[in-house]
């Protein structure tokens, strides 16, 4: 009997030219926006101990009760423990791991990290959401003396996602911003949301009712359509922000401003790690995503390095989902057309024009324009076929064309047909 096919696991997936194109000319130009404000690469391990994740992300947090893969590593000797391990779901505790372990705090400098990878949380697999998926990220810490904390940090950041997101070509993006205040002011306004959900509570959906108890924060990124207006009508973190807080998040706005960065205050966004203090971002994109539509997401961590064992290091830092970014840049459709089509398809007409058609498409090469050759047995209609697909000019290599050095060019996008001499071609087919 034959074996069943093995396929990806659910949840993940291949990624194949030509989409690849457009996953490298994303990562290369993230990679050059960084560079441009001062942020250098981490390259960190996929897999941590689970211990960082929980003291990190938080027990209570999906993510750490639902959605790790989470494993007991056998040990290797009689004398070794077992070691509980966790394939990362996020990358800002790893950073964080790593600036405390490579004692980065001493050069007593800011330090502008930023990395591109894969992290795993076993989710429901939908489009926009995955099992594995990747994050381009980017964190700012330091000792308090470096001006981690510094309002300017956060809004150089907004001000650097705005930029990325305008050269990557995404239009439409909205960004939304709030404050979750200091480690002080949290605690305040969550029992004062706890006070407040207590006797509503019972009104609210099964969900809602459990994350009152547990996460009341929660409650508050809940998108159930019939519990809004008593959502809407919960206290505001805004109310409860002490002096510095409040005065913190007025400059990052004040910076926003004189930036020309566009931007919405949502008091409702608190984001639902346990490790957010003061600013927290999203920034979403209402094409293609359906409700998947939080392109990146991120805010300060004050106390993070703290919470880990390390010094006090003040940061800030995001993650932009790289899946949900392709996604949208794919059905800006323009886009998609101009980056994943190559600029031509060469069309011998006949096999005896094969060896002509290679040496001109290793000439085009050469020059740097991206080229595919057909072949001299495909019918006329294959080869168009073939090039509409695949290219945004066919050149056609009858014998006509060989003899004179005037080759026929057919444009998709316009329909229009040329002659262009050989000489002309590099120009004509980059246009
Ligand atoms: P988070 O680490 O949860 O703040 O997520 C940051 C960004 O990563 C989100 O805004 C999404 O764009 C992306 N993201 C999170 N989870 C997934 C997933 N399961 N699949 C694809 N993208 C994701």
């Amino acid at each position: 009997m034959a074996s069943p096919n093995i396929k990806a696991v659910r949840g993940t997936r291949d990624l194949l030219p030509p989409e690849t194109d457009l996953w490298n000319r994303v990562e290369s130009t993230a990679r050059a926006v960084f560079s441009r404000y001062g942020f250098g690469e981490i390259r960190t391990p996929i897999f941590e101990d689970t211990s960082l994740f929980a003291r990190g992300v938080g027990e209570e947090t999906d993510i750490v009760s639902k959605e790790m893969y989470t494993w007991e590593d056998r040990a290797r000797a009689a004398s070794e423990k077992a070691q509980s391990l966790t394939l990362r779901p996020e990358n800002t505790a790893g950073v964080v791991r790593a600036y405390i372990e490579h004692k980065l705090g001493d050069t007593g400098n800011l330090q502008k990290l930023f990395y591109i990878g894969p992290q795993f949380r076993r989710e429901r697999p939908q489009r926009g959401r995955y099992r594995q998926f990747w994050q381009i990220g980017a964190e700012v810490i330091g000792p308090p003396t470096s001006g981690a904390e510094s309002p300017i940090r956060d809004a150089e950041i907004l001000e650097m996602l705005a930029t990325l997101l305008d050269e990557l070509g995404i239009t439409g993006w909205t960004l939304q911003l709030n404050s979750v205040g200091s480690a002080t002011d949290r605690p305040r306004y969550v029992a004062a949301l706890k006070e407040a959900l207590a006797p509503i509570k019972h009104q609210l959906c099964p969900d809602n009712q459990r994350r009152a108890d547990t996460n009341p924060l929660r409650v508050l990124d809940s998108k159930d359509e019939a519990d809004q207006d008593l959502i809407n009508a919960l206290p505001k973190i805004a109310d409860f922000l002490d002096a510095e807080s409040k005065s913190h998040f007025e400059q990052v706005l004040a910076a926003l401003d004189a930036c020309g960065v566009p931007y919405t205050v949502n008091p409702r966004l608190v984001r639902g790690l346990d490790y957010y203090t003061r600013t927290t971002f999203e920034f979403s994109h209402s094409v293609g995503l359906g409700s998947q539509n939080a392109l990146l997401g991120g805010g300060r961590y004050d106390g993070l390095s703290e919470m880990l064992g390390g010094p006090r290091a003040p940061g800030i830092g995001f993650a932009i989902g790289e899946d949900r970014l392709i996604l949208t840049l794919q059905a800006q459709a323009e886009t998609a057309a101009q980056t994943t089509k190559l600029d031509a398809y060469l069309a011998p007409l006949g096999i005896a024009s094969n060896p002509a058609a290679l040496s001109l498409a290793r000439d085009l090469r050469r020059q740097g324009l991206s080229v595919e050759v057909g072949d001299g047995s495909f019918r006329l209609k294959k080869s168009f076929d073939a090039a509409d697909k695949l290219a945004r000019h066919i050149v056609l290599l009858g014998e006509d064309e060989l003899s004179t050095n005037i080759f026929t060019v057919k444009t998709f996008a316009t329909a229009e047909q040329k002659k262009i001499p050989r000489a002309d071609l590099p120009t004509h087919l980059r246009t």
